[in-house]
């Protein structure tokens, strides 16, 4: 990590450690913590943001969090994507996930997702507006953009009916109803889809998901 970012250092910060302006440490948690600088396309200069990365009790198994502290990155600014407890939004859940565990690890946090995210801030700052790059709307919409992309559908009940069958523990058998609204039967309509997509994605992961696009459903409706 040194080399990849000598500014940020990694400490095992005690309860009342400061993550950013809002959030305090409940218990004893390894943090990196301190300045990361982040080249930007067709510039010399480096950009540098202050930020926090906490990981967790279950790391890692489970990717860290990024959380904002500096004053370029507003903490609660939903349009920039981060919460209101200065967590950055890096994405769809499933999304992370696969890409965590196919490749984990401190630097290839920082590489493959707080780098984008921060240049993505950087353009922000910029020019006042979000690139036209690399955004995923949020929430439920975002998500449900990830699997319709990944399954190559874009109505929204199919997408969901598909999460449904992607977030079963076990695999659905092929006597059971296609999702894509055939009417057909698995075995004779999107098998191989569906159980190709299941080797890709765990199911934990995809439950996580389908509970916020089905939170989300539910308020509209
Ligand atoms: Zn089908």
């Amino acid at each position: 990590m040194a080399a990849a970012a000598p500014l940020l250092g990694m400490v095992i910060a005690g309860p009342e450690f400061r993550l950013n302006s809002v959030m305090v440490l409940k218990q004893e948690s390894v943090v990196v913590h301190g300045t990361y600088g982040i080249s930007i396309p067709e510039s010399v200069q480096q950009i540098e943001f202050g930020i926090s990365i906490l990981t967790s009790l279950k790391y890692p198994k489970e990717p860290p969090t990024l959380f904002c502290n500096d004053p370029n990155l507003p903490v609660g600014d939903i349009d920039r994507h981060i919460m209101d407890d200065g967590s950055a939004c890096l994405g769809v859940y499933a999304d992370i996930m696969t890409r965590w565990s196919l490749k984990s690890g401190i630097v290839n946090y920082l590489e493959g997702l707080v780098a984008p995210f921060l240049v993505w801030q950087a353009y922000y700052n910029a020019h006042q507006k979000p690139p036209s790059w690399g955004e995923r709307p949020h929430f439920a919409e975002g998500i449900t953009e990830f699997y319709a992309e990944l399954l190559g559908m874009n109505r929204h009940q199919a997408v969901v009916e598909f999460m449904k069958l992607l977030a079963r523990k076990n695999r659905p058998k092929g006597h059971e109803i296609c999702p894509c609204g055939s009417g057909e039967r698995i075995r004779r309509c999107h098998r191989e889809l569906l159980y190709n997509t299941r080797e890709k994605i765990a199911w934990q992961y995809v439950a996580k998901d389908l509970q916020a696009v089905l939170r989300d459903d539910r308020s509209k409706y």
